[in-house]
């Protein structure tokens, strides 16, 4: 059975590269009618952020990736909270100590720190492994007595994997094909800690994975490298024969291309990189949701990041992703994020929506504005202007005038429009107006032509006099339209304020 894990650390928020990440795990669950769990790793306290699970929990509902099994929801093979499952922990690291593939190590860390900077002023690195460790306090040196005896006397120690000499270790990645490493790159990581008695990342990651019975690892290419441990691991732990497959998903780059995008880039473009607001140490970072993005649009976008369908089709629902998506079509190179075009998305989406939720939601905008409106109004005015706008917090800007007379007219579009034979031709017009029986736009059209071929003016001059004066400037849609819902007598209204 297919069973994949969201595993992230409740350190902060959600960058785009870990929501990918979730929504990849999901479609490939989804796909083959597995399960997708949310296993939280927090074994390292000291990068624990408070709220950062529950912002995880929202961001997961607010994108609809229904999580089978997790912290919220429970399940068969919890807990899912990895300080919850402490006691699991320390029996594999003895296992391992046992069978001779790990060992007890006593360096204090200003010792450590000591060797990184004796090694850097060499122009080196220092690392721990089979080179150094037979030079350092450990178990493969001191003796079992002394091993014992500092144990005993409550000296804090780890333990570390002893990484075997010379071996080749290969495997098969989903995306990335045939994968090869030699050991002796390799150092030999801390796997558990008595200071906090908790294993770190690979122990953990490695033992419950294999305890939950995951069938698939799908994370990002930033793992890659740890992946002949955890092969190493699942050796060492005799699970071999059920080691998950592994699945590395491209880095997203930079708009421009070039690099990794990180959170600064995406503030820098003004644009938010997380799914959901977050304190950050400069303030409030607006999130998708909080830019008003549609959790389907954000979907959509961040499954192109690095997945192609093989066909030219871009807009996709959920359910869609789910039947097309494939691992075998994830791209190995990295992907580039884009802004602008993730706005597009946002706006191929809202096209989608029937206008009656989108009328819905500016609604509560007008509420806010504290401008009353019947629903099937704005339902209309929703309808007509849709189109120009990516985001439903844009809709007011492209329609104020519909609910408000301008307050200004735009300065560029006046000295252009508002010359010659208009003013006066506007002053006449407004009686005119007042003449029109049944208010409705082709009427109103077909009186003002009327009177534009009387006094032979241009059409389209006129045209771009009148919109100046029912909306301030030279935007808006279709104007006998816009005459047509303002209602005669406030259409007048606006003509006479403009003359004036
Ligand atoms: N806890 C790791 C993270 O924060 C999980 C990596 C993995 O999926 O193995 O990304």
């Amino acid at each position: 059975k297919v069973r994949v894990r969201f595993a992230p650390s409740p350190t902060g928020p959600l960058h785009i590269g870990g929501v990918r990440t979730a929504l990849f795990n999901y479609l490939f669950a989804k796909k083959h009618g597995g399960d997708f769990i949310l296993r939280i790793e927090d074994t390292d306290s000291t990068r624990f952020v408070e709220g950062a699970e529950e912002y995880i929990n929202e961001s997961m509902e607010w994108l609809g990736l229904t999580i089978d099994e997790g912290v919220k929801q429970g399940g068969e093979f919890g807990p899912y909270r990895q300080s919850e499952r402490r006691e699991i922990y320390k029996k594999y690291a003895d296992q391992l100590i046992e069978t001779g593939w790990a060992y007890y190590a006593f360096d204090t860390s200003e010792e450590l720190d000591q060797l990184r900077a004796e090694a850097e002023a060499e122009k080196k690195t220092f690392a721990y492994d089979m080179h150094s460790r037979m030079q350092m306090k450990n178990s493969l040196v001191l003796s079992d007595d002394e091993v014992k005896q500092r144990i005993d006397a409550g000296e804090p120690w780890v333990i570390r994997f002893k990484m075997p000499e010379d071996t080749l270790v290969e495997t098969k990645d989903m995306v990335r094909g045939e994968v090869k490493f030699n050991t002796n790159t390799l150092d030999d990581k801390v796997l558990y800690k008595s200071a906090d008695k908790l294993p770190t990342y690979h122990l953990a990651n490695i033992v419950d994975d294999h305890l939950m019975e995951i069938s698939h690892v799908i994370r990002g290419e930033e793992w890659l490298p740890s992946v002949p441990l955890h092969i190493m691991l699942y050796k060492a732990l005799g699970w071999e024969e059920t080691m998950p497959l592994f699945a590395h998903l491209p880095l997203i780059l930079k708009p421009t291309g070039k690099g990794k995008l990180s959170k600064r880039d995406g503030d820098k473009g003004g644009f938010p990189v997380f799914p959901l607001d977050w304190e950050m140490e400069d303030g409030v970072a607006p999130g998708y949701r909080e830019s008003g993005y549609f959790p389907e649009a954000v979907n959509n976008l961040l499954a192109l990041l690095g997945w192609n369908p093989g066909t030219e089709q871009e807009l996709f629902d959920i359910d869609e992703l789910i039947s097309l998506f494939s691992i075998e079509r994830v791209n190995k190179s990295g992907a580039r994020f884009d802004p602008e075009k993730a706005k597009w998305f946002n706006q191929q989406h809202l096209m989608r929506k029937p206008v009656e939720e989108l009328a819905l939601l500016f609604s509560d905008d007008l509420n806010e504005r504290e401008i009353a409106a019947d629903i099937s109004f704005i339902e209309k005015i929703t309808g007509l202007v849709r189109e120009r706008v990516n985001f439903v917090s844009e809709l007011w800007d492209q329609s104020f005038f519909f609910f408000e007379a301008p307050a200004e007219y735009e300065a560029k579009v006046v000295k252009k429009r508002w010359k010659g034979d208009v003013p006066a031709f506007m002053a006449e017009l407004a009686p005119e107006l007042e003449k029109v029986s049944n208010w409705q736009a082709d009427d109103i059209k077909a009186v003002i032509s009327a009177k534009i071929e009387e006094k032979g003016l241009g059409f389209g001059l006129v045209m771009n006099a009148f919109r100046l004066a029912l909306v301030g400037g030279g935007f808006g849609p279709d104007l006998m339209t816009i005459a047509e819902m303002l209602g005669q007598e406030e259409t007048i209204q606006r003509v006479k304020a403009a003359v004036e």
